[in-house]
């Protein structure tokens, strides 16, 4: 039934996404009908939390703490299959090494994996509220380096965080720089983001996928 709602948006698909601007929203519903159908049928945990990134550039999602807690923003790139991984290094203890990027499909596996990215970002300005490149006291706590992670968390080794060995004077100790220059201000809070998106992404029903290229499509 729905997904016979879901075909006749198919072929305005190319069309409409272009000529809007702004950050994020509601797009035309036949646009990114996955963003409506998998609201709508709960295909995706916490997608009612979801806004529309219209003009993503190479984004996949985005986390907003100064401008509202409840919600983060995804864009169609998150649907995009991905099959390499990478994994870098920590600069002070080459011992260390995260996995930032592994396989997976497409559709619903990609937009899971980004929600629960995009929550942590969100999660880490909720626990001591500084924004990344905020540095100085903040809430009492030292920031020396920006990334919005305070230096005595970075430095407390028995701690979860604590065992990445980030530096409370780099904002990124893995370097993830050379992965993307953006996170040169905050590659170390990203790669509290990245592990939590890939170990934790939010629970996905691949049962009701009828979306276009979804798990049921074409069955
Ligand atoms: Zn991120």
């Amino acid at each position: 039934m729905r997904a016979h709602i879901h075909i006749s948006y198919v072929s305005a698909v190319a069309i409409c996404c272009c000529i809007w601007s702004g950050c994020e929203g509601p797009p035309p519903n036949h646009c990114a009908n996955w963003w409506y159908y998998w609201k709508e049928g709960g295909v995706v945990q916490d997608m009612d939390k979801v806004k529309y990134l219209w003009n993503p550039g190479d984004t996949l999602g985005v986390a907003s703490p100064h401008k509202t807690q409840d919600f983060v923003g995804v864009s169609d790139l998150a649907l995009d299959p991905v099959d390499v991984t990478y994994t870098f290094r920590n600069f002070y203890n080459i011992d260390k090494t995260v996995t930032i990027v592994r396989p997976r499909d497409g559709g619903i596996d990609g937009v899971a994996e980004v929600i629960a990215h995009e929550f942590k970002h969100v999660w880490i300005y909720q626990q001591w509220g500084a924004r990344i490149g905020q540095t100085g006291t903040i809430n009492g706590q030292r920031h020396s380096d920006g990334d919005a992670i305070p230096d005595i968390v970075e430095l407390d080794r028995t701690g979860p965080i604590g065992q990445y060995e980030f530096s409370p004077q780099d904002p990124d100790s893995y370097r993830l720089v050379r992965y993307n220059p953006i996170y040169e201000r905050y590659g170390d809070n990203e790669i509290l983001a990245r592990v939590e998106g890939l170990d934790n992404p939010r629970q996905r029903e691949p049962q009701k996928d009828w979306s276009q290229g979804g798990k049921q499509w074409g069955r």
